[in-house]
């Protein structure tokens, strides 16, 4: 500027008013653009629908006030795209769904001053330029960019359409048809985030309603339920790897108090089929896996010991969003008694220590007069495995060894509970997945599916009282140690455990039966090449992913 109008400063300052505005808009639109930038489907389709709002409206102003919230949430947007390569959409809502509030604000707090000065800047000069009137966008007549606007739109919504028509047959009952819908706009920040929650909550719906139409079914029990007073616990752990577990030949001593119990049974060849919770904890529930082709959900646990009159508990110490929203939440609140010890009941609060749940428990257990089933599903080994433990465990080894010590204490504190309280009791303790600990991770243990992930710890521990009563199943399961089992084997164990069957239940599964039946291991990895693997014919490729051999 300074160059055209060298000697005429009143003319120099009109031109750069006038022409700053725009700059601003232009910026702002980029801006908004660059997360669009890592496909060329995203940019396209982006570059369309923002055509759409600025034809439609015809104005900068509002074509800029539109922009604010994209330019603001730009360092989050590539933060994220910095860790999964994609633009925020469907995931994400699934993690926040998953996940609460306060957790996710736990994860961006170091940045968030930064955040806060970067979105204070362009409110100030958003609010500069919405202070005064401002141009249209394009001088056509109102008919042209109608016209205009309709063939745009045309040309993004007949494809989903089309796409929509010929989706599988199946997506009614176990495909959830907005993912493939999303997928088409995954890279089109910022409008893959209202395609991602759309997929995202039909996902969740999906999965609640599925839990709550399970448990509704008629359950007829042959031989009727056991009258004599148990109490079966079931920990569920989280993101522990079996390789850390000194109890399985780890180096550090990272399970000293449950290698002092007498006569725990470590089975030392269990595998889980997916490498994250959601996927994970309704196989241990129910033995459904939801990747499977044609799997059905079955009962869950929950809902079988309450059918058989057992009093039951739910002590967990995840998010929970809410009893809709949550996958997991949506078998939580089938127990009779729910405890989150997570601050207001789970919803908008963060995860604490896991011993915050051991007076839950103790008091579970210790006021049992009856027929009792606790699921205790820990926080565990969880990203960020550094907050998962006190200080008293701070000093073993990595954060992530640290924190599989201190779930052996977990584990310790409630098998002497168990003990002290008495009677015929049974604890089965499985980690829903592992975890990538060094590698490809940079040193920081992260969900992954690597071969070690889907390699878990799973114990079984009974009451002198239970195996007096069960002398064939106690030994039955000492025989099994090193068969190789799938979470599908937990539901009918635990049943079996507490003298539960029934038709539908899958009873040559159980690890107290002799022989239990062999299935091929399917696991699931975490992209389309590598979604169903035959775990027992597998190696790991060069990025630490699990493959066929
Ligand atoms: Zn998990």
């Amino acid at each position: 500027m300074t160059a055209r109008f060298p000697h005429d400063p009143a003319r120099r300052q009109a031109g750069f008013q006038r022409l700053w505005p725009d700059t601003l808009l232009g910026l702002m639109a980029v801006l908004a653009l660059l997360p669009a930038c890592t496909a060329l489907q995203g940019i396209v389709r982006s570059v369309v629908l923002w055509a759409v709002v600025a034809l439609l409206f015809n104005s900068r102003r509002v074509l800029l006030a539109c922009l604010l919230p994209v330019v603001v949430l730009l360092p989050a947007a590539l933060y994220y795209i910095s860790i999964s390569g994609t633009p925020p959409g469907y995931p994400l809502w699934l993690i926040l769904f998953y996940c609460s509030f306060p957790v996710v604000v736990g994860y961006v707090r170091p940045v968030l001053p930064y955040l806060g000065l970067w979105t204070l800047v362009w409110v100030v000069l958003a609010g500069f330029y919405l202070s005064r009137p401002r141009r249209v966008v394009v001088g056509w007549r109102a008919r042209t960019r109608m016209a205009c606007v309709a063939v745009l739109l045309a040309w993004i919504i007949v494809p989903t359409v089309q796409l929509w028509r010929h989706l599988p047959p199946t997506r009614g009952g176990t495909e959830n048809p907005m993912v493939p819908i999303h997928s088409r706009f995954d890279r089109a920040w910022p409008w893959s985030m209202a395609t991602g929650y759309i997929a995202a909550r039909r996902e969740t719906r999906r999965v609640s309603e599925m839990a709550r139409r399970i448990s509704h079914e008629p359950i007829h029990f042959d031989p009727p339920p056991p009258t004599t007073p148990q109490v079966i616990v079931l920990v569920i752990g989280e993101s522990a790897r079996r390789d850390h577990h000194h109890s399985y030949g780890y180096g550090l001593s990272t399970t000293p108090e449950m290698e002092q119990v007498p006569g725990l049974v470590r089975f030392d060849d269990m595998v889980t089929p997916f490498d994250y919770t959601v996927g994970a904890v309704p196989v241990i529930l129910s033995g459904y896996d939801r990747l499977r082709p044609g799997a059905v959900p079955g009962h869950d646990l929950v809902s079988v010991f309450n059918a058989a009159g057992f009093d039951t508990w739910w002590i967990s110490n995840h998010p929970r969003l809410g009893p809709y929203d949550s996958v997991i939440g949506a078998y939580s609140e089938q127990a009779r008694h729910i405890a989150y010890t997570t601050v207001h009941d789970g919803i908008m609060s963060s995860p604490v220590l896991d011993e915050r749940m051991l007076p839950v428990v103790d008091h579970a257990i210790t006021d049992a007069h009856g027929r009792v089933f606790i699921v205790l599903h820990l926080f565990g080994s969880h990203e960020n495995a550094a907050d998962r433990y006190p200080r008293g465990f701070a000093s073993l080894g990595t954060a992530y060894d640290n924190s599989i010590a201190y779930t052996d204490h977990m584990l310790a504190h409630v098998r002497a509970t168990l003990a002290a309280h008495g009677g015929e009791s049974a604890l089965f303790y499985v980690s829903d997945h592992g975890v990538r600990v060094a590698e490809c991770t940079g040193g920081i243990p992260a969900h992954g599916d690597v071969r070690a992930a889907y390699e878990i710890p799973f114990y079984l521990w009974t009451s002198a009282a239970w195996q007096a009563a069960h002398p064939q199943a106690a030994q039955t399961a000492r025989d099994n140690v090193h068969v190789p089992l799938t979470l599908a084997a937990l539901p009918p164990s635990v049943l079996d455990a507490a003298g539960l069957h029934y038709g539908a239940a899958d009873a040559g599964l159980s690890v107290l039966s002799a022989h239990p039946v062999h299935m091929p291991r399917i696991v699931h990895g975490d992209s389309t090449t590598n979604q169903n693997v035959d775990y027992d014919h597998s190696h790991d490729n060069g990025r630490c992913h699990i493959a066929r051999n």
